[in-house]
């Protein structure tokens, strides 16, 4: 189904990205997967999952790492900003440096990214933009209004550029995951169980109860989302922020 096409997808070594990665790979397509730990990336690289180090709050890193990509795999005709930290804190708690930190990875990484692809997408015929932003992209998040923003952020953008393309073979949209089985959970569970002085059991208890099939979901659940937007008959779902939240309110 993608045979040909050249996929970038960052934070492509672990998590959700490395489920979305080899899911565009099962239908062939080549994948770029980038994050700042080569060695992680190393782990997983197959003939189509290719390693690059790139830390996306560096702009540099950003052009620099996409023009070596495309110069390898052509250009990027599907691109997944999906990299991305989760962290915790109340505003009066958040310091600068902290706003920074999650505002250049979640919402400067992302639009570097966006823009870097875009500059060979839109010399082909066919694109698709899918970007990875959380529920929390849609509504409040309790004790982490800095990611709250930056995730509302990043969906602003994927409209935003559904309009600028609407009616052009390039589609944007946005995934809207809940809580999902990744790294990022377990370090919250970390984070919850020292802040609230509850075992880790607990915290994770706390997270799972808020879906309502009382269970994480699976990266793979997500990246089957990814898919469908990258494949045939979703050339007409542009601009849109798909939950898969397991009915998480
Ligand atoms: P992971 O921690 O597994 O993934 C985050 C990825 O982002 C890592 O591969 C990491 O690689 C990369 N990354 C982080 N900072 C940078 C940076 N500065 N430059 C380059 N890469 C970076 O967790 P998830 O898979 O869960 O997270 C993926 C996305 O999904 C995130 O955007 C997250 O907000 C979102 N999400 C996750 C949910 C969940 O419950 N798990 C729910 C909703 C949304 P490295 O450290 O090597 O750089």
């Amino acid at each position: 189904m993608l045979s040909g096409t050249h996929a970038i997808v960052t934070g492509g070594g672990t998590g959700i990205g490395l489920a979305i990665a080899r899911a565009l790979a099962n239908q062939g397509a080549q994948v770029t997967i980038t994050g700042r730990r080569l060695e992680v990336l190393q782990e997983v690289a197959t003939p189509g999952l290719h390693p690059l180090a790139m830390d996306v709050t560096e702009e540099a890193q950003v052009t620099e790492g996409i023009a070596q990509a495309v110069e390898a795999r052509g250009p990027v005709q599907i691109c997944v900003p999906n990299a991305g930290i989760a962290e915790g804190r109340s505003v009066p708690k958040s310091d600068t440096e902290f706003w920074r930190r999650v505002m250049a990875t979640n919402l400067d990484g992302a639009f570097w990214t966006i823009r870097e692809s875009l500059s060979s997408m839109l010399g082909t015929d066919w694109g698709r933009v899918v970007a990875v932003s959380s529920i929390a992209g849609l509504r409040g998040l309790k004790g982490a209004s800095a990611y709250t923003a930056s995730k509302h952020g990043l969906i602003g953008l994927i409209r935003g550029l559904s309009e600028d393309y609407m009616g052009k073979p390039f589609t944007f949209n946005a995934l809207c995951p809940g809580y999902v089985d990744t790294p990022i959970v377990t370090r919250n569970v970390e984070a919850i169980s020292s802040r609230a002085g509850v075992s880790e059991d607990k915290a994770r208890e706390m997270m799972v109860s808020q879906n309502r099939h009382q269970r994480l979901i699976a990266p793979e659940e997500v990246a089957q989302a990814a898919l469908w937007l990258c494949g045939p008959g979703s050339e007409s779902v542009n601009g849109q922020c798909i939950e898969i939240a397991g009915g998480q309110v």
